[in-house]
């Protein structure tokens, strides 16, 4: 067995480790047993300096206790000794074991836990194996591949690492482990698939895509106005009429059930067309408040947001800028760079739900600290154009080593936070319309 990770979360040059978030003496080693068949694979070829290679301040400093990366033979093995293990105690043979273990899932607590007698089992697989939804697999040797397939895609501990070309999966001590790092130090999310998305939880920032409507939001508010009697939001559709005559149009209500008439310019229920709307007395609508406070709310954290997305599409330029130079390091803290963006990009997403009740100043002022170096760093970035003496990319890898560690403490700050249970979350921070 050759390690091939360096299995000490703490590091080098960080020796801030006061912190230990999860950990699991189970999932301890990360390791490939096959070392030849591994580095004959090109998905490896960044792999000739486990030491160089831009670890994840996550992955590697919380969670990486908590799973491995596993190759072929090692999920062969795995999906080998469960079938093993289910046909010790229901005795079925190994094809049948199997065929009931891919029932449910290859998950054999929850298959032992129904206390099959042998018969009920067998009658089981029999059924199976007559019905339609059956895999039509054979245990023969040339459906090995597709066995695993079916135990990697249906396991919920497992999942493929999604860069293309790996052929490597990756095994979890729990489905909401978050971002993991495979071997060939590709990152995912393995609990929603998506792009590593620190610090904000999963079903937050899914809530935040699925609403990821700012433009059309802003134009309901600037062109809808609500029903004074039902509240039903009435847009114009009319383009051609313009302010003045719009203003002192009398609107009916869409709404079948209510087809109320009111003013367009004052929002006032009115039965006749008036000419001042000064006369009437304009109640306070409250629901137009806070549909303007959320919004103007919402604006600011999506502001930020999008801030944060500008930056990390300055990638390809800066690249440019840096591929000839001499020196490799300024590859890695580019990349230190844009992890730093993205993880401020999605503070302000976990911070955009959090309940007021919660303690934030912590978390804002790390953040800021990180915006600050961030600023910093992408200036030197910058600046290197017309200067690649060793001074300034000396100044370079500074800066980021401060950048990466304010990172780290935002990371952990919001991970204690999430795990004691100090911050809540409300959805419905969002905008309802
Ligand atoms: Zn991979
Ligand atoms: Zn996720
Ligand atoms: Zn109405
Ligand atoms: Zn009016």
């Amino acid at each position: 067995m050759l390690p091939v990770v360096n299995n000490n979360p703490g590091g080098s040059e960080d020796e801030d480790s006061s912190f230990s978030i999860i950990s699991s003496d189970e999932y301890s080693i990360i390791s490939i047993d096959d070392e030849e068949e591994i580095s004959e694979d090109d998905s490896f070829g960044n792999h000739s300096d486990p030491e160089e290679t831009c670890k994840s301040v996550v992955a590697e400093i919380f969670k990486k206790e908590n799973y491995r990366v596993l190759n072929h033979n090692q999920l062969e093995s795995n999906l080998q000794q469960l079938v093993l293990d289910v046909d010790d105690v229901l005795e079925l043979g190994y094809e049948q074991s199997l065929k009931l273990l891919q029932k449910y899932e290859y998950d054999k607590y929850v298959l032992l836990e129904k206390r099959y007698s042998k018969e009920d089992a067998l009658k089981i697989v029999e059924e199976l194996t007559n019905s339609f939804g059956s895999l039509g697999l054979s245990t023969k040797c040339f459906d090995r591949q597709a066995w695993i397939n079916d135990f990697v895609n249906k396991s919920s501990s497992l999942k493929w690492c999604p860069r293309d070309g790996c052929s490597l999966a990756v095994e979890a001590g729990y489905v909401e482990i978050g971002t993991v790092k495979c071997l060939c130090s590709f990152e995912f999310c393995f609990s929603c698939d998506r792009a590593p998305h620190d610090p904000v939880p999963c079903y937050l920032l899914a809530h935040w895509l699925e609403n990821d409507n700012h433009g059309s939001l802003k134009k309901i508010i600037d062109e809808s106005k609500p029903c004074p009697k039902c509240r039903f939001r009435v847009q114009i559709e009319d383009k051609n009429t313009k302010s003045k005559s719009r203003t002192r149009r009398r609107v009916m209500c869409p709404n079948v059930e209510c087809l109320s008439l009111f003013c367009w310019q004052c929002g006032v229920k009115s039965d006749e067309v008036h000419y001042d709307c000064q006369k009437f007395e304009r109640p306070f609508d409250f629901e137009r408040e806070k549909l303007e406070t959320d919004f103007s709310r919402y604006s600011r954290y999506y502001k930020l947001f999008e801030e944060q997305s500008i930056n990390l599409e300055l990638e390809g330029i800066l690249r440019e800028r840096i591929r000839d130079s001499l020196y490799q390091y300024l590859q890695e803290a580019l990349n230190k760079l844009l992890e730093c963006f993205k993880t401020l990009m999605y503070s302000y997403v976990l911070e955009f739900y959090l309940n007021e009740e919660s303690d934030s100043d912590i978390l804002k002022r790390t953040r800021q600290y990180l915006h600050d170096d961030c600023v910093q760093l992408l200036e030197a970035f910058i600046d290197l154009e017309d200067d690649y003496s060793a001074e300034s990319v000396m100044s370079v890898q500074d800066l980021c080593d401060k950048a990466v560690k304010k990172r780290v403490s935002l990371l952990k700050i919001c991970a204690e936070e999430i795990k004691n249970d100090n911050w809540t979350f409300d959805e419905h921070k969002f905008i309802e319309m």
